[in-house]
């Protein structure tokens, strides 16, 4: 008697865990919860990104090129840029309800291979927020055939630059949910090397992106 109504107990724990349990999905290159949902905006788009004011002038346009890309791709806009006016404030990417793009002139020595890093902040499978801190201290940056700023390091000032659209776009593809890709020619490859103008997006970028937009 004792022994059934252990096992009574356990089957009734094991359904009930299963009936709240969301289904697992196919990642599509995407981020996952414990639950294996994909990680996204769902219908919350545009994203609505703003520019600190660390940012240089210069570099809105491939900014706003590498958002242009990601529209074309989904058929309508996904991240709106808003170049003004810019976020004011302390270089301190921190979670605030505003997704910001930052350009840090300081990093972490022990990260200093890193060209940039998205902060991405979700509430079940939705994302609430996302930041972009750009790597200034350790990189170079050029946008179409020129040096738009050198490394705030001094002893990596001769670093070879890295295109700041293509650098952009893949810490875009964070914003929106994906995780990193590699081979295929994804944007979403791990390393992006000095001089890859990689500024549009692969066959398997499209489809993720289908998957959720
Ligand atoms: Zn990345």
């Amino acid at each position: 008697m004792v022994k059934w109504l252990g096992i009574s107990l356990i089957l009734t724990v094991a359904l009930f865990v299963q009936a709240c349990a969301p289904k697992s999905q196919d990642d599509c290159g995407f981020v996952q919860n414990v639950y294996g949902e994909r990680i996204s905006w769902k219908s919350d788009v545009p994203v609505t990104m703003y520019l600190h004011e660390s940012v240089p002038d210069s570099m809105i346009p491939a900014i706003r090129s590498a958002a242009a890309t990601w529209a074309r791709t989904a058929g309508r806009d996904i991240i709106k840029i808003v170049e003004y006016p810019r976020e004011m404030g302390p270089l301190n990417p921190h979670k605030d309800g505003r997704n910001v793009i930052y350009f840090m002139n300081a990093w972490e020595a022990n990260r200093a291979s890193e060209q940039g890093r998205t902060s991405v902040y979700w509430i079940g499978d939705l994302i609430k927020e996302a930041d972009i801190r750009l790597n200034a201290a350790d990189f170079s940056f050029y946008w179409n055939g020129n040096t738009l700023t050198t490394a705030a390091k001094s002893e990596r000032k001769s670093s070879s630059p890295v295109n700041i659209e293509a650098l952009v776009l893949h810490e875009m593809g964070h914003v929106l949910g994906l995780k990193h890709k590699d081979g295929s020619g994804s944007v979403m490859a791990t390393y992006l090397s000095s001089g890859d103008d990689r500024v549009n997006l692969a066959g398997t970028d499209t489809a993720s992106l289908q998957c959720e937009y």
